[in-house]
């Protein structure tokens, strides 16, 4: 564990799932204060809320686990009845026209990130960490590293004041998430990132899979099951 004093504070755009809980246990080993902020914009899932809790009691008992503070709940209800897609209307999660799934939610992450820089600016935090990877989200421009270059770059210039975007996920794909949940805490994290975060579209959690759980046949699942099926396969049993 590389733990050299961090004097740097972060808040942590966390959902509580797979990608947001591994980078909420990376914030609080890398920076001395860390808070969470999650966005309600009518998902249909509760059980995504509720996620976020139980990922964030089981990381406040770790080492570390002290560093976590406040936890806070932007209702962006507004922006959902924009961006109404499969995870916020009963529509069937399919590929559309333009090749993007129709989970796919416009410019959910250029929202996020502005709110989120809002809230950190008067939190007092100069870093705001997040889950964006272009490796198996190709098709989400607003998760590449090249928007999240620019949304940092305006955001520095119109609060007027340094902000950096770290996403510690970009360039990982979903096996490689777990291998960085289990250099970070070992199995007990990866136990944790397991059985508590929630990734499932359909928001199933009555079996607990290998990987975690959920319906094993949503496209979320079907990439998570995969990850966690890959990074076994690259561990010594
Ligand atoms: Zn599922």
């Amino acid at each position: 564990m590389t733990t050299q004093s961090p004097s740097t504070s972060a808040l942590v755009l966390f959902s509580g799932g797979q990608d947001s809980a591994t980078c909420l246990a990376w914030a609080l080993e890398r920076h001395a204060r860390v808070e969470t902020v999650g966005f309600d914009y009518g998902q249909r899932h509760r059980v995504e809320m509720q996620a976020r809790l139980d990922v964030r009691e089981a990381l406040a008992a770790r080492p570390g686990g002290e560093r976590l503070g406040e936890d806070f709940v932007v209702d962006l209800s507004g922006y959902g009845a924009i961006a109404e897609s499969a995870l916020t209307a009963e529509r069937a999660i399919e590929m559309d026209a333009s090749g993007l799934p129709s989970t796919f939610v416009p410019g959910r992450n250029l929202v996020f990130l502005t709110v989120a820089s809002a809230l950190a600016y008067r939190r007092g935090h100069g870093v705001l960490v997040g889950g964006m990877c272009e490796t198996d989200y190709s098709g989400y421009p607003d998760c590449r590293r090249a928007t999240i270059d620019a949304m940092q770059q305006a955001l520095s210039l119109g609060l007027d004041t340094g902000v950096t975007v770290e996403t510690p996920l970009m360039y990982l794909d979903k096996g490689e998430t777990w291998a960085l949940a289990h250099r970070l805490g070992g199995d007990e994290l990866v136990e944790i990132v397991r059985t508590t975060s929630h990734t499932c579209y359909l928001g199933e959690r009555g079996e607990l899979h290998d990987w975690g759980y959920g319906c094993g046949t949503c496209p979320a699942c079907e990439l998570r099951a995969k990850g966690w099926a890959a990074w076994r396969a690259s561990v010594p049993a």
